[in-house]
């Protein structure tokens, strides 16, 4: 009873050209993304009762969750869930992609890191500095609280009690075709897809 399954993309494979490459989305959704459903499932095979939960309860609860695939759920259900996000917070450049967040998450930005300009120059030095694979994020506490932060490999901020807003792969699979060891390319790139309207709705 395979519970999991691969969410359609939002957008063709081709819609985030030129910043990141039709070959690079197709590999990235259908074998890196697939590849942690299957590990997923195949995990939550050994305790099926837990296919009742929700992703985030079990990385929120990651405490919880029997120790002989807690890693496992902390890779491929972090891998899952970060994935799912990362496609819903990009959009097509000339439609939504890219410009600068509104509203109270505009505010909330501006409030606390003195403005739009320093908070990305943040980010982008916290996704820069990342070592090895893992992502950068914009997220909330429970208090509404920003905060930008990264984790290493797809360990996921739910698991600390944070909500992410905004999440940015810095692993190579996620550039290296176009961009091979510029990371830095692909993230100055990248702030061009960025879904702000989306990125609100999960502020609120
Ligand atoms: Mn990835």
């Amino acid at each position: 009873m395979p519970k999991y399954i691969l969410p359609q993309l939002p957008y063709p494979y081709n819609a985030l050209e030129p910043y990141i490459d039709t070959r690079t989305m197709e590999i990235h959704h259908q074998k890196h993304h697939q590849g942690y459903i299957d590990k997923l499932n195949a995990s939550l095979e050994r305790y099926p009762w837990l296919f009742n939960k929700t992703i985030e309860q079990l990385l929120e609860n990651i405490s919880q969750v029997p120790e002989d695939i807690r890693q496992s759920i902390i890779n491929n259900g972090g891998g899952h869930y970060n994935h799912s996000l990362f496609w819903k917070i990009m959009a097509p450049p000339v439609q939504v992609g890219g410009g600068q967040p509104s509203g109270a998450l505009a505010e909330a930005i501006d409030s606390t890191f003195g403005s739009f300009t320093s908070f990305r120059e943040q980010f982008t030095e916290t996704a820069l500095n990342r070592f090895g694979s893992g992502w950068a994020w914009l997220v909330k506490d429970k208090s509404n609280n920003l905060k930008v932060y990264s984790t290493p490999n797809q360990d996921s901020p739910l698991m600390e009690g944070y909500l992410p807003l905004l999440g940015l792969d810095v692993w190579e699979h996620a550039y290296y075709l176009l961009y091979q060891n510029r990371r830095a390319d692909y993230i100055n790139a990248w702030w061009n897809l960025v879904n702000w309207p989306e990125v609100e709705r999960r502020y609120q």
